[in-house]
């Protein structure tokens, strides 16, 4: 019973999308499906009204990029089983009456800790990563911190100077560079490039013009005449 049902190929992009419109995609609405979520009569549901809570459950779990969706093949993540869900609720259930007595919840998943609290004041979550190889705490605060800055608006980004490709936090939309001095140098190489063709042009018209004073009108420019006549 607890085995995973397999997800019907042809719609469930559809199907999906429907289920993360219900869900929403900001965290007030998640946080709101959350607690309507918690209030479902789970066993009361007929068979026919599971599939949509199932989707729901797995919109809010996974909220995927389209791309990532393709990537994945679909077969390897596969929608809950009506089981999974319940299991799910319960869990749930149990957090909300920990935060209810006044305490703080702590979230184990594997040898992976979290603490979160409510007490006076807004949700707090912190991984508790002191057990965990030195490596693995350490890319843990890498993903909390970079996430959160990303969510907040932050951009990071790599110097456009070949040469340089530094890694660097942009504050404005349109910064490229990781420092002025990279900005000016490639300011300074597009220039040069530019008036590099410009100069190119320039000469090539100076050349025709001096042969044609030369030779008489008609004479197209071409430069290997000397070598080949020698
Ligand atoms: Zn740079």
């Amino acid at each position: 019973m607890a085995r995973r049902q397999k997800i019907k190929k042809p719609d469930m992009w559809g199907q999906y999308k429907a289920a993360e419109r219900r869900v929403g995609y900001d965290a007030q609405s998640r946080a709101e499906w959350l607690l309507q979520f918690r209030g479902l009569d789970l066993p009361k549901i007929p068979e026919e009204g599971q599939e949509g809570v199932r989707w729901d459950a797995f919109s809010f779990t996974h909220p995927l990029e389209r791309t990532e969706i393709i990537a994945m093949g679909w077969g390897e993540d596969d929608l809950p089983s009506w089981d999974d869900v319940r299991k799910a609720q319960r869990a749930f259930w149990v957090m909300l009456g920990v935060f209810r007595r006044g305490h703080n919840y702590y979230l184990k998943l594997g040898s992976w800790k979290a603490v979160m609290s409510v007490k006076d004041r807004p949700i707090r979550g912190q991984p508790l990563t002191w057990e965990l190889p030195f490596r693995d705490a350490f890319l843990i605060r890498v993903y909390l911190d970079l996430t959160e800055f990303g969510n907040k608006g932050g951009r990071l980004r790599f110097c456009e100077r070949k040469s340089c490709g530094r890694p660097f936090l942009a504050k404005a939309k349109h910064k490229m560079h990781c420092s002025e001095s990279c900005a000016r140098a490639e300011r300074t190489k597009r220039w040069r490039q530019k008036n590099r063709e410009k100069f190119r042009e320039y000469r090539k018209q100076l050349y025709a013009k001096k042969i044609k004073a030369t030779l008489g009108a008609k004479v197209t420019p071409q430069r290997s005449h000397a070598k080949d006549r020698a």
